[in-house]
């Protein structure tokens, strides 16, 4: 299945801490309640990220000292693992980027996951889980509701949850 981006924010501060280089991508199954997006759920929208695509992301990426880091949202960018695995492997090798990437899965249940968990190993900081309206927070730092995670990783697996006791915020 082919990969197509619905949105590229070349410079934000909404997605994760510092400035950052965000890329939506089409598609998610989750079909939350109240979800800020619905459109982005067509993996059919938006456009293919083919080659020209891929490299005019990247240079951008590249050519901006300013960034802090990159955040994969979407839809979710783990609704096509294998895609997204490639794009990620190249945003890592020829930037080095700090990663975010917002997902609908729980993070445990991507441990478990085989097509989804080798995208892991390529990401710095993960959101995790769906969004519920009924646990909606318009305080809560970079995600909506209550449930959801900002989960430290390294080397794929968990290092911990930012929290204010952490010294995260
Ligand atoms: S995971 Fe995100 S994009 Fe997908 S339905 Fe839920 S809120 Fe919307």
């Amino acid at each position: 299945m082919e990969l197509r981006v619905i949105n590229v924010y070349p410079e934000t501060v909404s997605d994760g801490f510092g400035i950052r280089f965000s890329v939506y991508f089409a598609g998610c199954s989750h079909h939350c309640p109240g979800c800020h997006n619905p459109q982005s759920w067509n993996p059919h929208a938006g456009e293919l990220l083919d080659g020209d695509l891929s490299e005019r992301i990247l240079s951008q990426m590249e050519a901006n000292p300013l960034l802090d880091g990159v955040t994969f949202s979407g839809g979710d960018p783990l609704f096509n693992p294998e895609e997204f695995l490639k794009f990620l492997k190249r945003v890592k090798e020829r930037t080095g980027l700090n990663v975010w990437c917002y997902t609908g899965y729980v993070y445990e249940n991507l441990l478990n996951d085989p097509k989804r968990e080798p995208c892991l190993h390529f990401i710095d900081v993960l959101v995790d889980g769906p969004f519920k309206k009924e646990l909606l927070e318009p305080r809560l730092y970079f995600r909506g509701s209550k449930n959801q995670r900002i989960i430290y990783l390294k080397d794929g697996r968990m290092e911990h949850v930012a929290s204010p006791e952490a010294g995260d915020f």
